[in-house]
Protein backbone atom coordinates (compact mmCIF):
# COMPACT_ATOMS: atom_id res chain seq x y z
CA UNK A 1 0.00 0.00 0.00
CA UNK A 2 2.77 2.44 0.11
CA UNK A 3 4.57 1.80 -3.09
CA UNK A 4 1.07 2.91 -4.51
CA UNK A 5 1.07 6.11 -2.42
CA UNK A 6 4.83 6.60 -3.72
CA UNK A 7 3.47 5.94 -7.28
CA UNK A 8 0.10 7.89 -6.52
CA UNK A 9 2.44 10.53 -5.02
CA UNK A 10 4.51 10.58 -7.92
CA UNK A 11 2.31 11.25 -10.51
CA UNK A 12 0.32 14.36 -8.87
CA UNK A 13 2.09 16.64 -11.16
CA UNK A 14 1.22 14.63 -14.43
CA UNK A 15 4.62 13.76 -15.53
CA UNK A 16 5.76 12.45 -18.56
CA UNK A 17 8.79 10.35 -17.08
CA UNK A 18 8.89 8.61 -14.19
CA UNK A 19 12.28 7.41 -12.28
CA UNK A 20 11.67 4.20 -10.36
CA UNK A 21 14.38 3.11 -8.07
CA UNK A 22 13.70 -0.74 -7.39
CA UNK A 23 10.63 0.28 -6.80
CA UNK A 24 9.44 -3.61 -6.47
CA UNK A 25 12.17 -4.71 -3.56
CA UNK A 26 11.76 -6.05 -0.57
CA UNK A 27 8.19 -6.44 -1.66
CA UNK A 28 6.52 -10.72 -1.92
CA UNK A 29 6.04 -11.79 -5.05
CA UNK A 30 2.69 -11.60 -5.19
CA UNK A 31 2.72 -7.88 -4.37
CA UNK A 32 5.55 -7.32 -6.81
CA UNK A 33 3.58 -8.68 -9.73
CA UNK A 34 0.37 -6.18 -8.58
CA UNK A 35 2.82 -3.59 -8.57
CA UNK A 36 3.76 -4.12 -11.91
CA UNK A 37 0.60 -4.68 -13.55
CA UNK A 38 -0.42 -0.77 -11.61
CA UNK A 39 2.96 0.53 -13.44
CA UNK A 40 1.88 -0.78 -16.53
CA UNK A 41 -1.93 -0.01 -16.91
CA UNK A 42 -0.31 3.74 -15.66
CA UNK A 43 1.90 3.77 -18.87
CA UNK A 44 -1.17 2.59 -21.14
CA UNK A 45 -3.46 5.04 -19.74
CA UNK A 46 -0.84 8.17 -19.25
CA UNK A 47 1.37 7.40 -22.00
CA UNK A 48 3.47 7.56 -19.38
CA UNK A 49 7.27 6.18 -19.82
CA UNK A 50 9.72 5.10 -16.95
CA UNK A 51 13.05 4.67 -16.43
CA UNK A 52 13.27 1.95 -14.16
CA UNK A 53 16.64 1.16 -12.00
CA UNK A 54 16.23 -2.64 -10.76
CA UNK A 55 18.56 -5.02 -9.90
CA UNK A 56 16.30 -7.67 -11.37
CA UNK A 57 16.89 -9.03 -14.81
CA UNK A 58 13.55 -11.15 -15.09
CA UNK A 59 11.83 -7.77 -14.21
CA UNK A 60 13.61 -5.40 -16.37
CA UNK A 61 13.53 -7.89 -19.55
CA UNK A 62 9.65 -8.44 -19.17
CA UNK A 63 8.85 -4.59 -18.75
CA UNK A 64 11.70 -2.71 -21.10
CA UNK A 65 12.17 -1.60 -24.54
CA UNK A 66 15.48 -0.16 -24.40
CA UNK A 67 18.13 -1.69 -21.22
CA UNK A 68 21.12 0.36 -19.93
CA UNK A 69 23.34 -2.31 -18.03
CA UNK A 70 25.70 -0.94 -15.51
CA UNK A 71 29.21 -1.86 -13.78
CA UNK A 72 31.07 0.07 -11.63
CA UNK A 73 29.59 2.93 -12.18
CA UNK A 74 29.34 3.17 -15.75
CA UNK A 75 26.95 2.01 -18.81
CA UNK A 76 29.15 -1.10 -20.25
CA UNK A 77 26.06 -2.01 -22.89
CA UNK A 78 22.75 -0.33 -24.13
CA UNK A 79 20.32 -1.48 -26.28
CA UNK A 80 16.98 -2.84 -27.26
CA UNK A 81 15.83 -5.10 -24.78
CA UNK A 82 14.93 -7.93 -26.74
CA UNK A 83 18.84 -8.12 -28.02
CA UNK A 84 20.41 -7.11 -25.45
CA UNK A 85 19.09 -10.34 -23.23
CA UNK A 86 19.20 -12.42 -26.65
CA UNK A 87 22.55 -12.05 -27.65
CA UNK A 88 24.41 -9.63 -24.86
CA UNK A 89 27.90 -7.91 -26.34
CA UNK A 90 29.89 -7.07 -23.39
CA UNK A 91 31.45 -9.69 -21.25
CA UNK A 92 30.13 -8.37 -17.75
CA UNK A 93 26.40 -9.26 -19.26
CA UNK A 94 27.46 -12.48 -21.06
CA UNK A 95 28.51 -13.71 -17.40
CA UNK A 96 25.73 -12.46 -15.49
CA UNK A 97 22.99 -13.94 -17.65
CA UNK A 98 25.19 -17.38 -17.79
CA UNK A 99 24.71 -17.04 -13.55
CA UNK A 100 21.47 -17.29 -13.66
CA UNK A 101 19.66 -20.98 -12.67
CA UNK A 102 17.65 -22.00 -16.03
CA UNK A 103 14.57 -23.69 -15.43
CA UNK A 104 13.89 -25.42 -18.71
CA UNK A 105 18.15 -26.32 -19.79
CA UNK A 106 20.07 -28.41 -17.79
CA UNK A 107 23.14 -25.96 -17.81
CA UNK A 108 24.54 -24.91 -14.50
CA UNK A 109 24.92 -21.69 -13.79
CA UNK A 110 28.75 -20.20 -13.80
CA UNK A 111 29.60 -17.37 -11.56
CA UNK A 112 31.54 -13.64 -11.75
CA UNK A 113 34.89 -14.55 -10.50
CA UNK A 114 36.22 -12.04 -7.59
CA UNK A 115 34.13 -9.04 -6.60
CA UNK A 116 32.40 -5.41 -7.52
CA UNK A 117 35.29 -2.50 -7.58
CA UNK A 118 35.50 -0.22 -5.22
CA UNK A 119 34.50 3.01 -6.50
CA UNK A 120 36.08 4.84 -4.03
CA UNK A 121 39.52 3.80 -5.74
CA UNK A 122 37.93 1.79 -9.14
CA UNK A 123 40.14 -0.16 -11.68
CA UNK A 124 42.33 1.74 -14.18
CA UNK A 125 40.84 1.45 -17.89
CA UNK A 126 38.30 -0.70 -17.99
CA UNK A 127 36.72 -1.25 -14.82
CA UNK A 128 35.77 -4.74 -15.37
CA UNK A 129 38.99 -6.13 -16.13
CA UNK A 130 40.18 -7.74 -13.32
CA UNK A 131 37.36 -10.16 -13.44
CA UNK A 132 37.42 -10.75 -17.24
CA UNK A 133 38.24 -13.37 -19.03
CA UNK A 134 38.53 -11.95 -22.56
CA UNK A 135 40.72 -9.28 -20.81
CA UNK A 136 43.23 -7.69 -23.64
CA UNK A 137 46.88 -7.11 -22.13
CA UNK A 138 48.17 -3.68 -22.34
CA UNK A 139 45.07 -2.12 -23.61
CA UNK A 140 42.31 -3.34 -21.18
CA UNK A 141 43.74 -2.32 -17.91
CA UNK A 142 45.26 0.94 -19.31
CA UNK A 143 42.66 2.70 -21.72
CA UNK A 144 39.11 3.33 -20.80
CA UNK A 145 36.65 1.69 -23.93
CA UNK A 146 34.44 3.97 -25.73
CA UNK A 147 30.77 2.95 -26.34
CA UNK A 148 31.24 0.57 -29.81
CA UNK A 149 28.14 0.17 -32.19
CA UNK A 150 28.04 -3.40 -32.11
CA UNK A 151 23.74 -3.29 -33.57
CA UNK A 152 21.40 -1.27 -34.79
CA UNK A 153 20.87 0.71 -31.42
CA UNK A 154 23.30 -1.24 -29.57
CA UNK A 155 26.35 -0.22 -27.92
CA UNK A 156 29.20 -1.94 -26.06
CA UNK A 157 31.77 -0.23 -24.27
CA UNK A 158 34.62 -3.22 -24.60
CA UNK A 159 37.77 -3.24 -26.35
CA UNK A 160 37.07 -6.47 -28.43
CA UNK A 161 34.41 -4.54 -30.31
CA UNK A 162 37.46 -1.70 -31.32
CA UNK A 163 39.43 -1.03 -34.27
S1 LIG B 1 37.37 -3.91 -22.44
FE1 LIG B 1 38.67 -5.69 -22.06
S2 LIG B 1 38.49 -6.11 -19.86
FE2 LIG B 1 36.79 -4.76 -20.45
S3 LIG B 1 35.13 -6.13 -20.86
FE3 LIG B 1 36.15 -5.77 -22.83
S4 LIG B 1 37.66 -7.42 -23.04
FE4 LIG B 1 36.98 -7.39 -20.89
Amino acid sequence: MKQRVCIAMALITKPKIVILDEPTSALDIITQANIINLLKQLKRERGLSYIFITHDLALSSELADYVAVMYGGKIVERGPADEVYVSPAHPYMKLLLNSIPRLRQDIPPSFIPGAPPDLRNPPAGCRFHPRCPFMIRGKCEVEEPPAFNVGVGHYAACWLYGE
